[in-house]
């Protein structure tokens, strides 16, 4: 981003910024100099305070203080100041934050949004061919796939993914190589290890939290995989030019209806509910429901709404169901079962997509890409989109 564009884009935001830069000396002195009163206070405010954080860690490692450190991520909740005398007043934290809509309509504007989908170019069914990645696979394996295609020819260092720690948690990583990719295939939702000793598990993963230290490798390119908030701070970043955003060649988004926090109380809960126990899970799956494969054989839907009160409370303030500015979208919705349905949104994601399949990395399966199924494909995925957006409406209005 020029230095003219970079100005034009600061200009239209209610606050002027510090911004840390990859040319940051073109960057206009004075536009640094007049920094407007939005700061890690104003992000307590409207977003901590009204419950809607979602502990991504964003703000914490995007701080411009850095190494001197104004904020933190306390064991758990919200992001604490470390040194309040430390804070720039910069507003970086309030801008990458993705509960906060500062920059809706520059995003937008740039990623040519449509309500509920946003932009696509194509929507697939197609699955990895590799068997090796399909039995590890949350769906079809199309992510790890691409992201095999981008290692091997070399157009990316690695990618930001998570990785299984221990039977039920998942944690940030950076995969560089293809067996770390397929160590990090599939989702957190996979039980086949057993749940004995668990005691609080979170379905959000702060992968976000992984491209700060990335960037010290010196890594020419890479990939990032994410929920819809995470792609949109990165997007955030970007447009910013806020380092290390302009690492990050490829976004592969996932579609993200809710993520949910279990204590031992609320599985418990859950157990007694929908009568079964959690160590007879073989695995856990989101589509259009949360679904729940038992060893036995046995298969349990469960509606979203039948376990709002377990998830995250930050959820219910995002309202992006289909990662909009993602360049692929990929979810297991609307596809039949072992294969992955891809939104295929930017001229990056086409691109990508395309040579990974005719490279033969994944393969389109003709019953599931007639026209007829396609449109049904794209109906299931806008009405989730606008489910959440009326979710996102209520929950806004709950808290006025
Ligand atoms: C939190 C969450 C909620 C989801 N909600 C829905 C939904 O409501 N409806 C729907 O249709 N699909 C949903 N998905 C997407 C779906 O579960 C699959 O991830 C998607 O279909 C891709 O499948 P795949 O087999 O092609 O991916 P794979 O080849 O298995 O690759 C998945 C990639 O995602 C990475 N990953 C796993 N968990 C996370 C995480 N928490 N944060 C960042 N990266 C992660 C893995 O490391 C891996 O690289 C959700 C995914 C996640 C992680
Ligand atoms: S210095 Fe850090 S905490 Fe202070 S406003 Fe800037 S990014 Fe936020
Ligand atoms: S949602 Fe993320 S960026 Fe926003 S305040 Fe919470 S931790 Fe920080
Ligand atoms: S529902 Fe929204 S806030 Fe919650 S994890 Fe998914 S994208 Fe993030």
């Amino acid at each position: 981003m020029g230095q003219f564009s970079l100005w034009k884009n600061l200009k239209n935001y209610p606050m002027n910024i510090k911004i840390k830069t990859n040319n940051r000396k073109k960057v206009d002195k004075k536009l640094v100099e007049e920094v407007l009163p939005k700061s890690f206070e104003d992000l307590i405010k409207d977003v901590h305070e009204l419950g809607i954080c979602g502990e991504c860690g964003g703000c914490v490692s995007f701080c411009s203080a850095g190494e001197i450190k104004a904020i933190v991520m306390p064991e758990s909740g919200p992001p604490v100041y470390y040194d309040k005398d430390n804070c720039l007043h910069c507003g970086i934290c309030y801008l990458v934050c993705p509960q906060t809509h500062v920059m809706d309509n520059e995003l937008n504007k740039r990623f040519n949004y449509k309500v509920s989908i946003g932009n696509y170019t194509k929507v697939t069914s197609s699955q990895a061919t590799s068997e090796e990645i399909r039995k590890k696979a949350t769906d079809g394996g199309v992510v790890t796939a691409i992201l095999s295609y981008l290692l091997d020819k070399n157009l990316i260092s690695g990618a930001i993914v998570s990785k299984k720690e221990g039977p039920f948690n998942r944690i940030p990583f950076f995969a560089s190589t293809k067996d770390e990719l397929l160590e990090a295939a599939g989702s957190h939702y996979d039980l086949s290890q057993g749940v004995v000793g668990l005691e609080n598990y979170n379905s959000f993963v702060p992968t976000i939290t992984k491209l700060k230290q990335v960037v010290s490798l010196d890594m020419p390119s890479i990939a990032v995989v994410g929920t819809p908030c995470q792609i949109m701070s990165i997007r955030k970043m970007q447009e910013l030019s806020i380092l290390p955003a302009h690492i990050v060649k490829y976004t592969l988004g996932l579609f993200c209806n809710l993520n949910f926090s279990f204590n031992a109380d609320a599985r418990k809960e859950l157990e007694e509910r929908f009568d079964f126990s959690f160590d007879d899970v073989e695995k856990l799956n989101i589509k259009e429901n949360l679904i729940i494969q038992l060893k036995n054989g046995q298969t349990k839907y469960i509606d979203f709404k039948d376990i709002h009160e377990f998830a995250r409370s930050a959820c219910f303030a995002c309202r992006d169901f289909s990662n909009v500015y993602a360049d692929i979208s990929f979810g297991g919705l609307g596809s039949k079962d072992g294969y992955t349905t891809s939104v295929i949104r930017t001229k990056a994601g086409e691109e990508i997509y395309n040579n990974a399949l005719r490279e033969g990395y994944i393969q389109e399966t003709s019953d599931m890409n007639t026209s007829v199924k396609k449109s049904e494909m794209l109906a299931k995925v806008i009405s989730f989109g606008k489910r959440k957006f009326e979710r996102y409406k209520q929950a806004r209005k709950a808290r006025e």
